[in-house]
């Protein structure tokens, strides 16, 4: 299995550190709002990876992140009045409800920043004692560049150039800064913040600082596969490595995997832009299924642009295939005989092509994009030698064979279950019901199932509006 490795700019064979086993982290996103579309690129490229290492047989243990304590949620506290825990606890499960929607499998651990406290005090103070970082006389904690000698192996560039880069530059409040390229790993807390105490300052941690510790609890010093888009590539993955190698004498992570920018009409798709779609807008237009497939259908390290007419594209590809599997299912049921035809065994043999032109797509640096294709071809030769004179038996292992598959991609076979009329306006009550009550919460629930549904509720003067999506 072949992966572009950012740190080496090479496609390289994977091995593990372990037989069998992949160590995985990626940066997951800072909760202060709803995700874009943007976010959920990584989240659906590295599930996908994931998903294709398990078909392979191995045991993942996927480790991503919340960031929930930072400059933005304190903001936003501050604008609603509330506290930072409270923006931070409301975004992850809002995050985690559109991640179950693009059926991304459930981490096996989420750490969140502020449970990490301990963990990052232990390690900004190992780097201390090694001398790699300092407490400048404010209480901030800066980490010594220069002293890490891999410094800008990742990003591919040098420490000259980005000194270069800083030399006019003066920062207010890092006046404690023997460099300008150091980067914070404790900083004193401001009126209002959160805090915690440390032999510095009260304070908070910096952000890079947590992804290092997080990977060291969970997964160790040393991890297969570090992930995350690749804005993310300098300076904070630049700065894991210099942490973590730097505290824990060890090579950090063997494959650094980017994903490409998600764009749109060509730039990169941001909140600080303005230009993004959240994923629960864009599921109210479209079945999530849509989105992800979209997503799948260009390779991770290109950029993809988001118009409509790739998402209905995307739709009508999509569609294709879950047709093709219904007929499948329908066939399967309507069929019989145990013993393929010598004509089935020789399609049998197609398909069995098919498959392994498949995997080496996947293999060749995850191309999800080709892999579709392959998936394509099965569905023409499912449509076209499946009648209702086939043997069980071929009908049966075609569709196993498309459902493993489709499964790697995270995409469901099952066609949604029709929903009546009659349901949907019983739960439009329902809401009325709740929203009299003031119990705002359970109808905020009861709109939520509507959109799982594919319903999207419009409020107008006349009263409440429905519509399928
Ligand atoms: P953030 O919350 O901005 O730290 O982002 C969380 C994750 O989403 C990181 O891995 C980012 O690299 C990634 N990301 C943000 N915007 C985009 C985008 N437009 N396209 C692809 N990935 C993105
Ligand atoms: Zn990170």
């Amino acid at each position: 299995m072949k992966i572009y490795n950012t740190l080496t700019k090479r496609k390289e064979e994977f091995a593990p550190l372990e037989p069998g086993k992949v160590k995985m982290y990626v940066c997951g996103p800072t909760v202060y709002n709803l995700i874009h579309i943007g976010n959920a690129r990584p989240m659906i490229v590295f599930d996908t990876v994931r998903r294709y290492f398990e078909y392979k047989g191995y045991e993942v243990n996927y480790v991503s992140n919340f960031t929930d304590v930072d400059d933005k949620i304190i903001k936003k506290a501050i604008e609603e009045g509330v506290d930072a825990d409270t923006i931070s606890k409301r975004y992850i499960a809002e995050c985690k409800k559109d991640m179950e929607a693009l059926n991304i499998e459930p981490a096996t651990k989420n750490p969140l920043a502020t449970e990490e406290i301990c963990g990052m005090l232990d390690m900004i103070q190992t780097l201390i004692d090694k001398g790699y970082a300092y407490a400048a006389a404010d209480g901030t904690v800066y980490f010594r560049v220069k002293q890490f000698k891999g410094y800008g192996k990742l990003s591919h560039k040098n420490l000259e150039d980005l000194q270069s880069g800083f030399r006019e530059i003066k920062v207010t409040g890092e006046e404690g800064k023997e460099d300008p390229n150091d980067f914070v790993l404790w900083k004193p807390k401001k009126e209002g913040e959160p805090y915690w105490e440390s032999p510095w300052c009260e304070g908070r941690p910096g952000w890079h600082i947590e992804c290092s510790v997080m990977a060291k609890h969970y997964l160790g010093d040393e991890i297969d596969i570090h992930a995350g888009g690749e804005d993310l590539i300098f300076p904070h993955h630049e700065n894991e490595i210099a942490q973590s190698e730097a505290a824990n004498g060890k090579p950090f992570a063997r494959y650094w995997m980017h994903n490409a920018f998600l764009n749109i009409d060509n730039r990169k798709m941001s909140k600080s832009l303005g230009n993004f779609f959240t994923v629960r807008e864009v599921c109210e237009k479209y079945d999530p299924q849509v989105l992800r497939f979209f997503m799948l259908s260009a390779h991770y390290r290109s950029p993809l642009n988001f118009s409509a007419q790739l998402m209905e594209a995307s739709k009508n590809g999509l569609d294709r295939i879950l047709t093709g599997m219904e007929k499948l299912k329908e066939m399967e049921a309507r069929t019989a005989g145990e013993a393929m035809s010598p004509q089935e065994e020789e399609n049998r043999g197609k398909a069995e092509a098919l498959a392994r032109k498949y995997e080496a797509a996947m293999e060749d640096d995850f191309n999800t994009a080709d892999a579709i294709s392959a998936v394509f071809e099965l569905i023409k030769l499912a449509n076209s030698t499946v009648t209702e004179e086939s043997s069980h038996a071929y009908v049966s292992w075609l569709k196993g064979e498309l459902e493993r598959l489709l499964g790697v991609l995270g995409i469901r076979t099952e066609k949604k279950a029709e929903v009546l009329d009659a349901d949907i306006e019983r739960m439009i009550e329902e809401r009325q019901a709740a929203r009299k009550a003031k119990n705002f919460a359970l109808a905020d629930e009861i709109r939520g199932k509507l959109l799982e549904m594919g319903i999207v509720l419009e409020d107008t003067r006349e009263g409440v509006k429905w519509k399928r999506a």
